[in-house]
């Protein structure tokens, strides 16, 4: 791990920790001119409403391809963009970029939602609720349209820190989801104090090549705790079709996952949700065709 790409590219041999400072510098400085220079894209994923494989909503999901480091996770960069400070920048980006292209598609496809994954960085800046309101008047988007989603981990570190904010955005009518849940330790008491309206459950628990009846009782009690708070259940990683119809049997809203539909370019939307209005429903019959 000594050896290392350094700038402009030139093999750079250091001990470890130099090098993974060096990186790191390199690294802010490659995210910093991708904001500025246009280099991130978004992809979108559809929420497919299970009972009738109807799109009901995209998550808007980061790319970042870097000039000198190909394609890079934003599992890896968005921790350093929020250890930097760049995450609230990238992240609004995100929101307004998201909303327009949402707004867009609603004008020809009627009602669809959005998700946009927000980092807890976002969250407890005092700005982010009126960074999020100029977003959607920027795009024209109903806050009723969109759906924030924190992870478990975030809401159940800074358990106070965000309530705030969370209460003043569900206030203005943005609807709010905990990702990645099953993954976290909240308890129960807290849950029922949360102001959110969906649950997305891991996919460690779907995205399974043999779903196990454990896993398969895990995830009903998910679906049934939803149900009891009234929130909307969305399974992330549906990756065949046993997962899907299992999904299906316990009543589970909304899913996600490869099986239905990969993350897609803007560009390839309008085609999916057009054939979706002509009786062709995503992940029900045609689910291929797009991956
Ligand atoms: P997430 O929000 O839980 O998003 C789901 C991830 O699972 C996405 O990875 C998606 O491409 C992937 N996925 C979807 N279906 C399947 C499936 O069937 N099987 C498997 N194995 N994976 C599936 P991606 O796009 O690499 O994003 C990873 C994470 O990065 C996201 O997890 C989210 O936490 C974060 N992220 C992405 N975009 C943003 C963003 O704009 N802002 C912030 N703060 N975080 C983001
Ligand atoms: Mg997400
Ligand atoms: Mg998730
Ligand atoms: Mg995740």
């Amino acid at each position: 791990r000594a050896k290392k790409n350094g700038p402009n590219g030139v093999l750079v041999y250091e001990p470890y920790m130099h090098a993974e400072a060096l990186d790191r510098l390199s690294l802010r400085g490659d995210l910093q001119r991708a904001l500025r220079e246009d280099g991130f894209r978004l992809q979108y994923q559809p929420l497919i409403r299970l009972a009738d494989g109807v799109p009901a909503g995209v998550e808007a999901l980061i790319r970042w391809q870097s000039p000198a480091r190909g394609f890079v996770s934003p599992v890896d960069f968005i921790p350093i963009a929020e250890e930097f400070g760049l995450i609230v920048d990238i992240g609004q980006w995100v929101l307004e970029n998201s909303a327009i292209q949402v707004a867009k598609w609603r004008r020809d496809f009627g009602d669809l939602g959005l998700n946009v994954n927000v980092s807890g960085h976002q969250l407890v800046n005092p700005r982010f609720a009126d960074d999020v309101m100029r977003a959607l008047a920027i795009a024209g988007l109903p806050s009723s349209a969109v759906t924030l989603e924190l992870t478990e981990s975030v809401l159940m570190t800074e358990p106070d820190l965000g309530m705030a904010a969370l209460h003043q955005l569900r206030g203005l009518g943005v609807q709010l989801s905990i990702d990645d849940f099953g993954t976290g330790y909240s308890s129960l008491a807290y849950l029922r104090e949360l102001p959110v309206d969906e649950l997305k459950i891991d996919r460690a628990f779907i995205a399974r090549a043999e779903l196990t009846a454990e896993d398969l009782a895990l995830v009903r009690t998910i679906v049934e705790l939803a149900q009891i708070l009234g929130l909307r259940v969305v399974a992330e990683g549906i990756e065949n079709a046993a997962q899907l119809a299992a999904l299906r049997g316990l009543g589970c809203g909304y899913g996600q996952g490869y099986h239905l539909c990969r993350p897609v370019d803007p560009e390839v939307v309008p085609d999916q949700l057009a054939r979706a209005q002509a009786g062709s429903p995503v992940g029900v019959l045609d689910h291929r065709s797009t991956a």
